[in-house]
């Protein structure tokens, strides 16, 4: 199913919907542990998609494509590296990702984002399937420059708005063997496959799951292929996941 969190004329609060077609459905309340019943259809067209999640946190996973490793000047660490970007991150499809003043070398990272759907405290990887809610895009947008001189990641990871999520959650889909590209003003910059990931979805929600507990609506993000660029105020940089869709933020400066 296609899981939207969206923003509805005359209802102040967002809710989710499962979208079929240019329909969606709207249903009350979460839509873990199970979705309920609809309560009104809508035109997709006369909703707001928004980011399709909040979660209490993001945890990232750094260098888990051996070619963004190499292309950092590194190789795949021998255990997973791993950070942690803030809720306030995070932004929807459409929403603009905002260059912050104490940067001038911001870049995009397409990456496969799983949506965590149940607790999940030391979780095997063989169940990693039964608290694993969905799939989504993602654009793990890190300040370059501040990550090299910071000597950490904290910073150049944490800007507002530089966690766009969407533009929905697949929740039947297989995360190996999935096309994952980035493009910028509709130039191809980053073309890989979940295959290459070095360590697969389900082996990160267990290797993460056996040090902190994710909740539901936690996010992962699994790592971004080769290819990062820097993106600059006017651009629209696009993510697209075979069997997911497409995630586009324009870019400016405030
Ligand atoms: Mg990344």
């Amino acid at each position: 199913m296609r899981i939207a969190r969206v923003s509805v004329p005359g209802v102040e609060f967002p809710v989710y919907g499962v979208i079929t077609g240019d329909k969606i459905e709207l249903i009350t309340g979460l839509p873990w542990p199970d979705i309920s019943d609809p309560v009104a259809a809508l035109n997709l067209a006369d909703v707001k998609i928004l980011a399709p999640v909040i979660p209490s946190k993001v945890v990232c996973v750094g260098k888990n494509y051996a070619d963004h490793a190499k292309e950092m000047g590194g190789e795949v660490p021998s255990e997973p590296v791993i950070f942690i970007k803030p809720n306030t991150t995070v932004i929807g499809e459409g929403d603009y990702i905002v260059l912050p003043p104490q940067s001038v070398n911001v870049h995009h990272e397409a990456e496969l984002a799983i949506v965590i759907g149940a607790l999940a405290k030391n979780v095997e990887v063989d169940r990693a399937d039964e608290v694993i809610f969905g799939y989504t895009c993602a654009n793990d947008v890190t300040a370059r420059d501040l990550q090299n001189s910071d000597g950490q990641w904290t910073r150049s990871k944490s800007f507002d708005t530089f966690c766009p999520l969407g533009p929905w959650i697949e929740t039947d889909l297989d995360p190996q063997d999935l096309a994952i590209s980035c493009s910028v003003n509709g130039e191809l910059r980053q073309n890989g496959n979940t295959n290459d990931l070095v360590r697969s979805a389900r082996e990160m929600v267990s290797w993460i799951s056996h040090m902190m507990t994710l909740l539901p609506g936690d996010v992962i993000l699994t790592g971004t292929p080769a290819g990062v660029s820097q993106i600059v105020n006017g651009d629209s940089v696009t993510v697209t996941i075979a069997d997911i869709g497409t995630l586009t933020n324009p870019v400016i400066v405030r």
